[in-house]
């Protein structure tokens, strides 16, 4: 959901799973936000199927207005698709650690290299001319590892 519009999409999602079939302005009024917001991510939300509506017409006006629910199933599979592609990009990175040695300047910012890159610009950091050392990439794997642990208990 933070992929399709962020923290505030996962307010309205919330809020619309506790208190279905709500309008744009009860649902802008509820959560604090401006009803614009609110119509923008609604519309990025049915865009991806997670939500469905009723039109009613309002009595006194005759305007036209929107109650949204949310789609539990579809939402349930979004999410899941979103960790499993998250553990699929994380697994390549993992794969890639462990399957390279890394050579680094130790100044911030600058990028680490892999050996054949490192011996490309003769062990020396093209961005800030400090000499490229070998880098013990251990940590990485082990919070990379972890991440990763973490995502297939929630699949
Ligand atoms: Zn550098």
């Amino acid at each position: 959901m933070r992929l399709v519009g962020g923290e505030e999409a996962v307010s309205i999602v919330r809020f619309l799973m506790k208190n279905p079939s709500k309008s744009d302005e009860e649902i802008a009024s509820a959560l604090g936000m401006n009803v614009k917001d609110v119509r923008r991510i609604l519309h990025k939300l049915i865009d991806h199927s997670l939500l469905t509506y009723e039109v009613a017409k309002d009595k006194e006006t005759g305007h036209r207005i929107f109650r949204w629910r949310v789609q539990q199933d579809q939402v349930l599979g979004y999410i899941k698709t979103q960790i499993r592609r998250m553990a699929e990009r994380l697994r390549a990175r993992l794969e890639y650690e462990q399957s390279h040695q890394f050579y680094y300047c130790g100044t911030k910012g600058c990028r680490k290299y892999t050996f054949e890159e490192a011996v490309d610009k003769l062990f020396r950091c093209p961005a800030c001319g400090n000499m490229l050392n070998y880098y013990e990439n251990t940590r990485t794997i082990e919070a990379l590892k972890q991440k990763l642990q973490v995502l297939e208990k929630a699949i």
